[in-house]
């Protein structure tokens, strides 16, 4: 029996989806546009914040 996961946004704490073990998603998040990167391991999941909004408005410091 597969327990799905639910995911939430770590920037703002939306839920974002539910996934099954041994997934590799990317995902934006729908409140705050993030990109995360999700990982779905068989004792939990992983997030990366690959964008977040910050980045995405355009204030990009190199
Ligand atoms: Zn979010």
């Amino acid at each position: 029996m597969a327990t799905k996961l639910r995911a939430d946004c770590p920037i703002c704490g939306s839920k974002l989806i539910k996934a099954a073990p041994s997934s590799d998603i990317e995902i934006d998040c729908p409140k705050c546009k993030s990109r995360i990167n999700i990982i779905v391991g068989d004792k939990g999941y992983h997030l990366m914040v690959l964008k977040t909004a910050d980045m995405l408005s355009g204030s990009n410091k190199e």
